[in-house]
This record gives C-alpha cells, structure tokens and sequence, in this order.
C-alpha cells in the first residue's frame, strides 16, 4: 500500500461540480488500495480577491500589516479544505480538513513569502492509518507567535511537496488545468509539446524565470528531500510529467523548454566614472535595502572615461530601488537615470546546453530575424536569458519554440 499526496490547483476546485470531480480523482487512488493525503489551493480567483480587498486598505508598509494579509489571504484554502472533506464524506470516503496551524505546519514569520520550517506529521498519520483521508489547506501555516502565514503566490506547491517529504509518501501529484509540464505555456504556443520527464534541475530553472506551473520552492523542497513529483490533468486521465534526475534523461535535446517573466523592470545609469568600486558602491545599498539584483551589464563608453551600467529589478521594488540610486547620485556621479517597466524576460532552460554548441547563437539569430532587441543578456550552465520590449514577449516566445523545434518530439 502507498501513500500519495495529491494536491489541485485553483482551477481543479474553481466550483462545486469541479470539487466533486476532485472527491471521485482522490476515491480511484483510494480504490487502487492507496491512502491518500489531499492538499488543496483556493477556488480560483478567490486569492486574487481576497489580496484586492487588502490592498484596497493597505499599503502593507508594516510586519503588522502583511501578518493580516496572510490571516485574510489564507482564508481561501480553509474553504476548499472543508468542501472537500464535506464532499468526500457524503460520498461514504471518510475525511477531516485540517488548517495550517491544525497540523501544525510551522514557519518563520516572513509574512506572505513565509518558509516551512517543521511539520508535525503525526496528528494526520494517525487519522490516515484509521483510515481517512486527509484534506489541508495549502499554501499556509503559523509563525512562532501563534500567527497564520502564507508561502508566497502558487505557494500550495510547496505546501503538497513538504507535506510529501514530512508524511514519507511515496509520491506527490500535482493536479493542475494543462496535462503537464510543457515546452512552454501551452496558453502562449498551442504547439507546445508535453514533456514526459523533466529534470529537477530544468524544473527548478523554468519555475525560477517564470514557468508557474510548479512554485519554484516546491521544486527546490522536491529536490532537497528526494520527492516524487508527477504534474498531471485533473480533467482528464493523459500520463503526466515526471520530475526526474538529469542523468535519468537519455537524450538530452539541445534545450528542453522557454520561459517568460514580465515580473522584471530594467534601470539604466549613464556615464558612471570608470573607477573601481563603482560597482560596489551601487549594488551594495541595493542589497541593504532587500533589493533583489538579477541581471547586470556594464559597457565602457568610448575613450574609456565611463561606464553605463543596466541592471533588473523586481518590478514591485522598483520605486524602491531608483530611490536608492538618487540618494547615490553625488557619490557615482552617474550623467541620467532610466527606468522602464514594460520589459519581459525570456529564458531558455535545458541541461542539453552542457554539452552542445551553437544555442546563444540561435537564439540571437531568431530574436533578430523578427526585429527583436535584446537590451541585457545573462547566462548559466543550463539557462539564457535575455532582455526584450514587454510587447515582444509573445512574439519572441513563439520564434524561439520554433527556432528550436521544441514541438517535435
Ligand atoms: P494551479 O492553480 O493548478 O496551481 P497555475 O495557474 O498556478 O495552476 O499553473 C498552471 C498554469 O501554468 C497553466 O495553466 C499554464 O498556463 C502555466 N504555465 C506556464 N508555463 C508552463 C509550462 N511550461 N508548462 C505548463 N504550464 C505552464
Ligand atoms: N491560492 C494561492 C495563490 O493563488 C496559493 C496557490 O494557489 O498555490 O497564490
Ligand atoms: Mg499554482
């Protein structure tokens, strides 16, 4: 006998009749002679709503005000839990939901990007061996001082995947609305090809510059404690992706997916003195200030006198962030400050690109080919990323999954 966890989406519970659908997917695991452990998101739209009605009375500038917003934008998933094990039982499968801090799940108090930092699993092995199933909300625990958290948008991912490693289970399923992990966002590229397997470590990259099919946390967690994850449909039976060790990939193709962010601004000093330590001295407060620095060019003007410097920036901090830089204007002596939010992010992932040649070049050479300008450009072992006009994003996606022929198997 087996233990899965099986956690849907927002759109897997996004009404009644859907809910229902869940029960009868969580009752064939259970008729294969499985226990089950259920973890659900909110109904879809309901997180979106809830974080509107916040930010409607707060500009969420205190510790105070973000421990609110994880007791209201929590409340989503406590509705799930108890309609799901409302609906298990009248279906005659016994059932008890559980809260975060039921369980308890314990995390720092971060509020709104909270971490895991322990499980308590034996409350739900014992009702699971009296033979229920049980039914969490994810997506949320308690902090040290008795307060609700949450883990961050998408953050139910992670709460399945923890809950997998804490519980044992053999197995975790993630049950969304598309069949799968993709080449891309099938929403974006209609011939975009499911992928059987994907590695960790692609998956980990994918999530991290934008793929949101998996919380790039709950890949990270899969990873550390040597979960099984599976991404499947909840409206259909097609075999899913499974998550898999790089070596576990026989043949490697030269990129395995694209992936895209618009979650990103770009900021352009001009003529910053060409000495050492410019550098430090601008990206040093940037990090005091909690300002997550992602990609970074630097080009010497001629006759050598000066630099530009273009970096990116989470879009939320961007106010933030020029607010540090005017405040460094007499030291870096830079000539003009530029901000643009309407940029995009498009990454190609693939750990093909350890051992094959010739990949930037494609990808310049099919982002030129439509008049597509790249403004920075950063790279990893198995990652290009590039920076685009916000407008282009579809169009890049498309020429790029095309350049490569990711449709074909
Ligand atoms: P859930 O509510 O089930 O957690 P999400 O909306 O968080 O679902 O994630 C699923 C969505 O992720 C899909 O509907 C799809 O549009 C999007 N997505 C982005 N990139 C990919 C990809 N490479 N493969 C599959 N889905 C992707
Ligand atoms: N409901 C939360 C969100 O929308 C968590 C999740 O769905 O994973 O972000
Ligand atoms: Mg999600």
């Amino acid at each position: 006998m087996k233990l899965i966890v099986q956690k849907f989406g927002g759109t897997s519970v996004g009404n009644i009749e859907r809910i229902r659908n869940v029960a009868t997917k969580v009752k064939k695991e259970l008729d294969r002679g499985n226990k089950v452990a259920v973890v659900v998101s909110a109904m879809s739209g309901v997180t979106n709503q809830l974080v509107a009605y916040v930010n409607e009375l707060s500009p969420l500038s205190t510790p105070q005000a973000w421990a609110e917003y994880d007791q209201v934008v929590s409340s989503g998933e406590q509705v799930t839990s108890g309609l799901l094990a409302l609906c298990l039982n009248e279906m005659g499968v016994p059932a008890r939901s559980y809260s975060g801090w039921q369980i308890p799940l314990k995390t720092d108090a971060a509020h709104g990007k909270a971490r895991i930092e322990s499980i308590d699993a034996a409350s739900m092995l014992e009702e699971i061996s009296s033979g229920k199933v049980v039914v969490v909300a994810g997506f949320q625990g308690i902090d040290e001082n008795g307060r609700v958290s949450t883990l961050g948008r998408g953050g139910s991912d992670t709460s399945a995947v923890a809950l997998a490693a804490a519980l044992k289970a053999d197995r975790c399923d993630i049950y969304t609305d598309v069949d799968g992990v993709f080449t891309t966002d099938p929403r974006i590229v209609s011939n975009a090809r499911k992928l059987d397997k994907v590695a960790y470590e692609e998956m980990l990259e994918m999530a991290s510059l934008g793929a949101k099919v998996l919380q790039t946390r709950s890949v990270e967690m899969a990873m550390n404690h040597n979960v099984i994850v599976q991404v499947l449909n909840s409206f259909n039976d097609t075999k899913g992706t499974l998550l898999v060790k790089e070596e576990d990939i026989v043949e490697q193709k030269r990129i395995t997916g694209i992936a895209y962010s618009r979650d990103d601004a770009r900021i352009s000093l001009t003529e910053i003195a060409n000495i050492p330590g410019m550098s430090a001295a601008l990206f040093a407060p940037l990090a005091q200030a909690g300002i997550n620095v992602d990609m970074i060019v630097q080009n010497v003007t001629e006759g050598g006198k000066s630099t530009d410097i273009t970096f990116t920036v989470p879009k939320v901090d961007v106010d933030n962030a020029i607010a540090v830089v005017e405040k460094l204007r007499d030291k870096l002596q830079y000539k003009s400050l530029h901000a643009d939010k309407h940029v995009a992010k498009i990454s190609i992932v693939g750990v093909g690109m350890r051992s094959h040649t010739g990949i930037a070049q494609t990808m310049f050479e099919a982002l030129a080919e439509k008049n597509i300008n790249i403004s920075v450009i950063s790279t990893s072992e198995i990652k290009i990323s590039v920076l685009i006009a916000e407008e282009y994003t579809e169009l890049a996606v498309r020429s790029l999954h095309a350049a490569f022929e990711l449709e074909k198997a």
